[in-house]
């Protein structure tokens, strides 16, 4: 019989009592959690890691996808308003971020994961009725008549309770939810994660101009020298002789490993830097301009693309991405392709026609089961396909800033999540300025 440990129950203090309280603080947390306070909410938000971002800071993924698109021209344009376009706006004047760049019929901005802390923390600071927690863990939810009445987090002075009227998931694996008991999946061909890493002293002259051969120099040694991946980017920061390296990807077995699961999480971190130095071995020999390029460092955590998404009043289809379909509901346009990292090395790409767009439904990021909880971000209500297009950063902001508004409007008129007034609430993101 395996043993056990019993844990008593405990009785907490409110440490506060808010209108909404978000869990993680990455791209879709901030984004919830600052435009809540900017509606005039009371905010309380709770992050486990000492920093804000998640993927984009610690996982250092470096560029943000899903904020522009390609006319037929080739033009590129704005895909996103209101918090995630001021973001991308003053990462740039900072000199944080540069482009939009053109990739393939698509688009996306590369920017300096330093700056996206320190402005994420600045936005949240300047937000008089957000509190923030860092190192704060939310283990616990209170369920009672299909109501969340609170959540416990561990802090590093032990435990603390927080009570709200709304809750949001930005956790990116749905912590919240399953903490909850709501429906999760994890689905049976998650996608692998990534160790992230940059180097510098680059020759980036040299560098640039060997980039086209990458995909060949890449293919030839997949076999020979045990590369992780067939395809994959070498990206410079913006910074002088810096390149983000996307060229990890973590298997067990052959298979992904489960970034939700504490045993397979432990190895693949570990198993990340020493691919990393594996990796940096290969470009120093092999790519032109790297020949005394040091890594800088590897990203602060393991990149982990996909785990638990909620089984949403509406899951987004991969029909849905690929037929461009414009919902009743839609709070946001996304037009990033499908792609999925899938087996041996390979990545699964799917293009929309330039020019075009489909829109998040509302319905996907309301889990269903519990009134008063929603999520934002990769913990969405979508299919595999559907999610390998919607799970980056420019819709994770939309989904936070979207469900910011529709907390304003569960509170006001004490309704659940699922019986929100959608065309209230974008209408109210059309004044937020995001195109809908
Ligand atoms: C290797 C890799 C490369 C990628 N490349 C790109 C790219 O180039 N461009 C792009 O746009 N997207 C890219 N993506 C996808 C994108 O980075 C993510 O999907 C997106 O950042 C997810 O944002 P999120 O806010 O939903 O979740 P996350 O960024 O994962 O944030 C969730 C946060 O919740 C916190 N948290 C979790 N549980 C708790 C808890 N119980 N209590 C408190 N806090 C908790 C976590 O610490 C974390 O900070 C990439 C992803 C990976 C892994």
């Amino acid at each position: 019989m395996t043993s056990r440990l019993r844990v008593p129950a405990e009785e907490l203090d409110v440490a506060c009592e808010v209108d909404l309280a978000v869990v993680g603080g990455g791209s879709a947390g901030v984004a919830a959690a600052v435009v809540g306070a900017q509606l005039g909410l009371r905010v309380a938000l709770v992050e486990e890691m000492p920093f804000l971002g998640g993927m984009s800071t610690g996982g250092a993924v470096g560029t943000y996808c899903g904020f522009h698109r390609q006319e037929r021209d080739g033009s590129i344009v704005s895909n996103v308003g209101g918090f995630p376009l001021e973001v991308a706006e003053t990462l740039k004047a900072r000199g944080h971020a540069y482009g939009p760049i053109a990739f393939r019929e698509t688009a996306a901005l590369p920017y300096v994961p330093w700056g996206v802390k320190l402005l994420l923390e600045e936005r949240v600071a300047a937000e008089s009725k957000l509190r923030l927690w860092l190192h704060a863990k939310a283990t616990h939810a209170v369920v009672e008549d299909g109501e969340i009445r609170g959540i416990a987090v561990a802090t590093r002075a032990g435990r603390l309770a927080l009570r709200a009227r709304v809750y949001v998931d930005a956790t990116g694996d749905a912590e919240l939810s399953r903490l909850a008991g709501c429906a999760t999946h994890v689905g049976d061909a998650i996608q692998y994660p990534s160790t992230m890493f940059t180097m510098q002293h680059v020759d980036l002259p040299v560098a640039l101009g060997a980039l086209g051969d990458l995909p060949r120099l890449l293919a030839d040694h997949f076999e020979s020298e045990g590369l992780p991946r067939k395809g994959g980017n070498l990206f410079p920061s913006g910074r002088p002789g810096e390149v983000l390296v996307a060229l990890s990807r973590i298997a067990l077995d052959g298979r992904p490993v489960d970034g939700s699961d504490a045993e397979e999480l432990t190895w693949a971190e570990l198993e990340g830097r020493r691919q990393v130095v594996r990796l940096a071995d290969f470009l120093r020999r092999r790519v032109p301009g790297f020949a005394d390029a040091f890594v800088a460092d590897s990203a602060f955590r393991l990149g982990v693309r996909e785990t638990h998404k909620v089984v949403g009043e509406y899951s987004l289809a991969e029909n849905d991405v690929l037929g461009c379909r414009h919902f009743e509901d839609g709070i946001g346009r996304a037009t990033w392709p499908i792609e999925k990292h899938v087996a041996g090395g390979e990545t699964l790409w799917r293009f929309l026609e330039p020019g075009t767009w489909y829109t998040i439904p509302y319905r996907c990021l309301v889990p269903r089961g519990v009134r008063n909880l929603l999520v934002a971000g990769r913990c969405l209500s979508a299919d595999p396909m559907a999610f390998a297009s919607v799970r980056v950063i420019g819709p994770c902001m939309l989904e936070g800033q979207a469900v910011a508004v529709a907390a304003r409007h569960l509170r006001d008129h004490d309704v659940p999540a699922r019986d929100a007034d959608i065309d209230r609430i974008r209408h109210d993101l059309a004044h937020l300025g995001v195109p809908l």
